[in-house]
């Protein structure tokens, strides 16, 4: 029953040996199917029934489209791991944290009536934040690119909004905003900050942060994401985006995210940190100790850091490798990999140069075998052709 290249259910064997040397790695996308394991344990426990009857109204019609009891949960679920302060902050829920970036950026530059307030980002950084501002192309807001070219401004009718994914997607980077001052406004992109990418230093507490489940319970196909605001007029603002905007979150999402936290705080809620670290940073090992034996290649550098959820200096654990192609010749990295059969992301995708390639570690065990094998016959290869 093993298909060569669909092989979810191969524990080894001859038959797994083919598949891996046959198979294309494909190491684009961010699914986080390594948090499968952790569910298939919690099969019962995580599942939820809903009779075709219940829950038909909008949310509005309840009191909210925040449910509080989910709320709680958030923050219980913050307040274990230490990663954000929660208390006395607004929530708003979003279809993904996707539709909290426009729906931020609505909210910090409303009546931008001298000139529109300019969205920038760092290179390299989620495409996301350019496309969909572009997307939502507004008399209120442009795209102006990366804030390099914004760093020694003077005119003080600029005004900015700055995106800070931290840690960063591609480079696993715990990073900090670039631009300051009364005109500059951050929102700051805190998908991955969670034990299982980084070490958690201190609790976040920036005015605006973004949450999502995607990458915390791994379940990115429910669209489920929520912000963290402390300023309520900004809160108001993101409140009347999304009642024009969806009407609110669907209740069987939100339902749904209920029961997945509810799983996560059970017993001392370390568990699925536990879980997710530990499987972060054995990928990175292996995919570093491959690499460090070839000149061709090299990885991003992280260092180990003091965690305070785990109380210990830890390893890193980045859910992407930011690999380099250092050869002169090799300027476009995607297409030596490609060659290999691995396929990864183009650094143009993030605004940086194609000598850079985005390959996914959080996809699922099957999938990084394949990858990890593919670069050992290619380190392989060039020890021979030393
Ligand atoms: N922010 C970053 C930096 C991401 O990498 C991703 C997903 N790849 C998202 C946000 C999107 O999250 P969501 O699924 O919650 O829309």
């Amino acid at each position: 029953h093993v298909h060569v290249c669909e092989c979810n259910s191969c524990n080894g064997g001859s038959d797994c040996f083919k598949f891996l040397s046959d198979c294309i790695a494909n190491a684009s996308s961010g699914d986080p199917y390594f948090l499968e394991p952790f569910w298939m344990r919690h099969a019962a426990s995580s599942a939820i029934l809903v009779s075709g009857w219940h829950r038909m109204s909008y949310s509005y019609s309840d009191g909210s489209y925040i449910s509080e009891v989910l709320v709680k949960y958030i923050q219980k679920v913050h307040s274990i791991v230490g990663n954000a302060i929660t208390k006395g902050r607004y929530f708003i829920f979003g279809s993904g944290s996707t539709q909290l970036f426009n729906a931020a950026v609505y909210a910090l530059s409303l009546n931008s009536s001298v000139s529109p307030a300019k969205v920038v980002a760092t290179t390299p950084y989620y495409p996301l934040y350019r496309t969909q501002t572009q997307l939502f192309n507004s008399r209120d807001f442009s795209y102006e690119g990366d804030t390099s070219l914004w760093k020694n401004n003077t005119d003080s009718n600029s005004r900015f909004i700055e995106f800070v994914t931290s840690p960063n997607n591609p480079d696993g980077k715990l990073t900090k905003r670039v631009l300051e001052g009364p005109n500059v406004k951050t929102i700051y992109d805190r998908a991955y900050y969670w034990p299982h990418f980084t070490a958690i230093p201190s609790p976040a507490d920036e005015d605006l942060m973004l949450f999502t489940i995607s990458k915390l319970t791994g379940h990115a196909g429910s669209r489920f994401g929520w912000a963290i605001i402390k300023d309520e007029a900004v809160y108001q603002k993101m409140l009347i985006y999304l009642q024009l905007n969806t009407i609110g979150v669907s209740r069987d999402v939100q339902l749904r995210a209920l029961k997945l936290l509810d799983v996560i705080v059970e017993g001392d809620g370390k568990e699925i940190f536990q879980f997710a670290y530990s499987t972060m940073r054995d990928r990175w090992i292996r995919l570093k100790q491959v690499i460090s034996e070839s000149k061709r290649f090299s990885l991003q550098k992280l260092s180990p850091q003091y965690c305070t959820f785990f109380k210990r200096v830890r390893d890193p654990s980045p859910a992407y490798a930011w690999l380099k192609c250092e050869r002169q010749e090799e300027s476009n990295c995607y297409e030596i990999l490609e060659a290999a059969g691995i396929i990864g992301r183009e650094g143009s995708d993030y605004s940086a140069d194609n000598r850079y390639l985005r390959l996914s570690l959080i996809k699922s065990q099957d999938d990084f075998e394949i990858l990890i094998n593919k670069f050992k016959s290619l380190v392989a290869k060039e020890m021979e052709t030393q």
